[in-house]
C-alpha cells in the first residue's frame, strides 16, 4: 500500500483564497487587517520564515509592519516596541519570530502581547482558553494540522492519536486540539519509554521533535495517518521531516510530505488568525 499524500500546499492555498475574499470585504468596510512581524537578530531560518510571512500578507491583502531589530536589542527595548504595537489601532496581530536571541526572555515577551493581538496563540491568555475549549487564537502549526485532517475528511473521534513532542508551539496544543476532536491522545517526549511501541499504537501519528527521519517505517501502524511537522536540514542542504518518508509511505494510509505539508499550513493559519483579530477589533465575529 502506498499512502495518499496530504497536500498541505493545496489546502493552504484554498485557505488563502477564502481569506482574500474576506479581506476584500473587510476593506470595503474600512478595515485593513494589519500584522506586525518582529524579527530580532540574524537567525537565517527565522529571516526566511519572516520573509515568507510578509510575502503572504502582501499576496492576500494584509498590511504587514516589519520590525527588524539588531541582535543586541535589549529586553526593555523589545518590550517597549510590544507596548507600542499593542496600542496601535492599525496593528491587529503581533508576531514575534522565535527563537529570540539567548539574552532575551521569550516568555516575558509572549506575556506582554495583548491577548486580542496574540495571533501566534503562545500567550497565557490564549493557551488558557485553549485548555478551557473557549474561542481563542489557536497556535498556527497545530491549527494547520487540524485543518489538514478536516480537508481530507479524517475524523480523529475515537481514534488513538499519538503526538511525539510536547513543546508549547506544537506538541502540547496539538494534543489538546486532538482531544477536543475526541481522539484518545498519548503524548510522547524524550523521556518516553518504548517510543516505538507507543507509535505503533497510533491511528494518527503526529511528530514534532526536530530530528531528521527519526521515526522509521517499522514504528508506523499499517494504515495510520502520519503527520510530519519536523523541519530539518540535512548536511547536503535538503529539507526533511522527522519521519522517514519513503519507508513510512509504504505503511501509512495518509502522509504529509516535508516540505509541502505542515509548513505552508502554519503561515495560512497565521493569516487566518490575523483576519480574525481584525474582525474582533472591528466588532465582528
Ligand atoms: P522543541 O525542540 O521545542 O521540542 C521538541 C520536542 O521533541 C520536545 O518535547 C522533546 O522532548 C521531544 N523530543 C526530542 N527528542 C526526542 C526523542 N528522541 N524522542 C521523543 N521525543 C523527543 O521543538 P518544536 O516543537 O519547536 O519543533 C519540533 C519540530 O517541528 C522542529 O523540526 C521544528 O523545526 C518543526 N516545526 C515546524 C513548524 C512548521 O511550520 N511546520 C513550526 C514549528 C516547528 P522533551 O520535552 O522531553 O525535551
Amino acid at each position: 500500500m502506498t499512502a495518499q499524500l496530504i497536500d498541505g500546499k493545496k489546502v493552504a492555498q484554498d485557505i488563502r483564497e477564502g481569506l482574500k475574499k474576506e479581506i476584500a470585504e473587510l476593506k470595503s468596510k474600512g478595515i485593513t487587517p494589519g500584522l506586525a512581524v518582529v524579527l530580532v537578530g540574524e537567525n537565517p531560518a527565522s529571516k526566511k520564515y519572516v520573509a515568507s510571512k510578509e510575502k503572504t500578507c502582501e499576496e492576500i491583502g494584509i498590511k504587514s509592519f516589519g520590525y527588524k531589530l539588531p541582535e543586541q536589542t535589549s529586553q526593555e527595548e523589545l518590550l517597549k516596541l510590544i507596548d507600542r504595537l499593542n496600542a496601535d489601532p492599525e496593528v491587529h496581530g503581533i508576531l514575534v519570530q522565535l527563537p529570540l536571541p539567548k539574552h532575551l526572555d521569550e516568555k516575558e515577551v509572549m506575556y506582554r502581547i495583548a491577548p486580542e493581538k496574540d495571533v501566534d496563540g503562545f500567550g497565557p491568555h490564549s493557551l488558557g482558553k485553549l485548555v478551557l475549549d473557549e474561542p481563542t487564537f489557536v497556535p498556527c502549526t497545530p491549527f494547520g494540522v487540524i485543518k489538514m485532517l478536516e480537508a481530507y475528511g479524517i475524523d480523529p473521534a475515537g481514534k488513538h492519536a499519538v503526538v511525539v513532542g510536547r513543546s508549547i508551539i506544537v506538541g502540547k496544543p496539538l494534543a489538546l486540539l486532538l482531544l477536543r476532536k475526541n481522539a484518545t491522545v498519548t503524548v510522547c517526549h524524550s523521556r518516553t519509554a518504548n517510543l516505538k511501541e507507543e507509535c505503533l499504537r497510533a491511528d494518527i501519528l503526529c511528530v514534532a521533535i526536530g530530528k531528521a527521519k527519526f521515526i522509521t517505517g517499522d514504528m508506523i501502524k499499517p494504515g495510520a495517518v502520519v503527520i510530519d511537522i519536523g523541519i530539518n536540514v540535512t548536511p547536503e542542504g535538503k529539507i526533511v521531516g522527522d519521519v522517514d518518508f519513503e519507508a513510512a509511505k509504504e505503511r501509512a494510509s495518509y502522509i504529509t510530505p516535508v516540505p509541502g505539508g505542515a509548513g505552508p499550513m502554519t503561515i495560512a493559519m497565521l493569516m487566518y488568525n490575523t483576519v480574525q483579530a481584525a474582525k474582533y477589533a472591528g466588532g465582528m465575529r
